[in-house]
């Protein structure tokens, strides 16, 4: 299937089909701009899936020069920016050519702010090889590298010119990153679908066990949600864009507090800082116990954190509190969470008292 993300005067197309890596050579050669390809991965999914790529390319007649970088968060760099952009410019890129980002959350951050910055703007295609990558990151043209500061601190918003997502990439890639990458889907039936959430408790376990179809439908159903939420509000400035923050500003104070490290998971501190949310907007009186308790439990059940203890976080209110200011998203000394009123009733509230936030942490503990 297609999903479109119209953005004003542009948009571009996702396709989501099993099997579309090995169909590269057709749903890609619109952009193969003087028969060739730039690609761009990381050395875990050179023997799990670059060959699909290649082979499907070769087959249809279009070359493939490929650049391969280490795997892992460290690559998100002003080092590998300036690896890679050297890399791309010794190949003689154009501002015609088309760079392909072929990986996970990593490759396509990277690879797109790349693309951004190189002879101020290069096309590019992502094809996003982790289910975090196929339902979040790769879909709504945010690009970035990390700094010494925090994470995603330096980048662009650069929309890629197609995504093409095959959900059996997933067949290689490692539960635990399958699991962490099932937060996000999560995520949209929490923010404004709550039949969605009602499927993803039906349906979350097949998926999870690799059911081709349960996968499929989660992932068009989170892309058609992105891509709705991002041609609503590219930039981020009406607030419809920060609903997809849910979970975020809890998450992120876990994995300050983990270090960034694979201790926790980006997709596993969402999911902990999604239960946090809810469990807080009940103890607020927003929103019904119940509801907080079935996130609660399907978090849990699917083998996610939902509690301080289950992400390997000992700490107290105070210092959680404190890695959150340090979010980007502060604004004149307050910090905007999102809020439940219940299961698929999100709202951004700018008022929240970080004494309270505090407190029901210590809670929490
Ligand atoms: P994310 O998409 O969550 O931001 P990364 O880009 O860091 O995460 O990818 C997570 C890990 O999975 C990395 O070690 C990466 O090399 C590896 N990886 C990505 N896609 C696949 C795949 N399809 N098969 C096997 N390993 C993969
Ligand atoms: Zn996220």
């Amino acid at each position: 299937m297609t999903v479109r993300v119209s953005l004003g005067d542009r948009s571009y197309d996702i396709t989501i089909e099993n099997g579309a890596l090995d169909r590269a050579g057709e749903l890609l050669a619109p952009y193969a701009a003087r028969g060739r390809f730039i690609v761009v991965t990381d050395r875990n999914i050179v023997p799990n899936q670059l060959y699909r790529l290649e082979t499907a390319l070769t087959a249809a007649g279009i070359a493939s020069a490929v650049e391969v970088l280490p795997p892992g968060e460290s690559t998100k760099s002003w080092v590998m920016l300036e690896k890679l952009t050297d890399a791309l410019l010794s190949y003689g890129v154009e501002r015609g050519d088309t760079i392909v980002a072929l990986g996970g959350g990593v490759i396509g951050d990277l690879v797109g702010f790349a693309a951004a910055i190189l002879k101020r703007g290069c096309r590019f295609v992502q094809v996003p090889t982790t289910l975090l990558a196929q339902v979040d990151s790769s879909v709504g043209g945010k690009t970035a590298i990390n700094s010494k500061a925090g994470k995603n601190l330096i980048g662009a918003f650069y929309q890629p010119a197609h995504v093409l997502i095959d959900p059996t990439t997933l067949d290689t890639l490692p539960p635990r990153e399958t699991r962490a990458g099932y937060a996000e889907v999560v995520k949209y039936g929490l923010i404004d679908d709550a039949a969605f959430f009602d499927w993803c408790e039906a349906n979350g376990p097949k998926l999870l066990a690799g059911d081709p179809e349960a996968r499929a439908v989660a992932i068009a159903k989170s892309v058609g949600a992105k891509a709705r939420i991002v041609g609503e509000d590219e930039r981020e400035t009406s607030g419809r864009r920060a609903l997809l923050n849910l979970g975020h500003t809890f998450g992120h104070a876990l994995e300050a507090e983990t270090g960034f490290s694979d201790r926790l998971l980006h997709g596993e501190a969402v999911a902990a800082g999604m239960a946090l949310a809810f469990r807080f907007s009940a103890a607020q009186g927003l929103c019904p116990p119940e509801d907080a308790r079935r996130v609660t439990a399907h978090i849990a059940a699917t083998g996610l954190p939902a509690t301080l203890q289950a992400a390997g976080v000992d700490a107290g209110g105070a210092t959680l509190v404190g890695h959150m200011q340090h979010d980007k998203k502060m604004e004149g000394g307050r910090l905007p969470f999102l809020l439940a009123r219940g299961i698929g009733e999100t709202f951004l509230d700018k008022q929240v008292d970080l004494a309270a936030v505090e407190a029901f942490l210590d809670a929490e503990r």
